[in-house]
């Protein structure tokens, strides 16, 4: 597999074109923002934490059924993907109310969302990740009512699967965040990535953060966290 050309270089990962056309190699970065990139930092060791956390994390899914882009680990902070035809519409599960929807709603950190939410966000950086709808994503042609409603389905099932991992890890899964894109086919494929940069994640018992709040927040310690997190999935570093 030969690297060829940078394709596309986002907020913590660079993606990048090889000798097949269907096939990508996302490059896990150490960079970490917050505020659409108003807030940026070098975290030594994150790249490599997020690039092993995802591929067990996708592991996970893949054999729970959930197809994903991944192809293989090529090194520490690389992994060779799927090319997919993104679709630029963030689907958030909410189990626990924290972020933009206690901003949002005035509603108290830590409440248990019983059933959990689903919410659409556009991935616009230049417009904050504006909350959307699905005829909002059907109507400016983002996404198919059919696509969308198998993103939805297909990220409840990520709720269930990840919700037990972690709770059998001492951990409340807060809410995260899932990227799907169009394979070759026309299959829906779970893409981007899947780490503590895009999920809340709460000690069960204390509910210490174990996530990128601790950089948005400025609590520190944020790779020891992410470096905890692993530990106690048993993800090998
Ligand atoms: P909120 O809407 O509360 O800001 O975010 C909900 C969840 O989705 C959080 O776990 C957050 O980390 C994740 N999330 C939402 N938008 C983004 C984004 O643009 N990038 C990343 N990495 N995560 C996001």
């Amino acid at each position: 597999m030969e690297k060829r050309t940078e394709l596309y270089r986002g907020k913590a990962k660079t993606v990048y074109t090889t000798d097949d056309p269907e096939r990508l190699i996302l490059h896990f970065r150490n960079d970490t923002s917050a505020f659409d990139g108003e807030k940026v930092e070098q975290l030594e060791r994150k790249g490599m934490i997020n690039n092993k956390f995802n591929n067990f994390i996708m592991e996970k899914l893949e054999a729970a059924g959930v197809a994903t882009q991944i192809d293989q680990v090529l090194s520490e902070t690389e992994t060779l993907v799927k090319r997919l035809q993104m679709i630029p519409v963030e689907c958030v599960v909410r189990n626990y109310a924290a972020g933009s929807l206690v901003r949002r709603l005035g509603v108290e950190e830590g409440l248990e969302l019983s059933p959990a939410t689903f919410e659409l966000f556009l991935k616009n950086d230049a417009l904050h990740d504006p909350m959307i709808n699905e005829t909002h994503a059907v109507a400016f042609g983002w996404a198919s009512a059919e696509q969308l409603a198998q993103m939805k389905t297909l990220t409840f099932k990520v709720n269930d699967v990840l919700k037990k991992l972690f709770d059998d890890a001492g951990m409340l899964l807060v809410d995260f965040k899932l990227e799907f894109g169009v394979d070759a086919d026309g299959n829906i494929v779970l893409g981007d990535e899947f780490s503590p940069d895009g999920c809340r994640l709460w000690d069960k018992e204390t509910r210490k953060k174990l996530d990128k709040d601790r950089f948005r927040q400025g609590l520190g310690g944020v790779v020891e966290a992410y470096e905890e997190v692993a530990q106690r999935l048993g993800v090998a570093l």
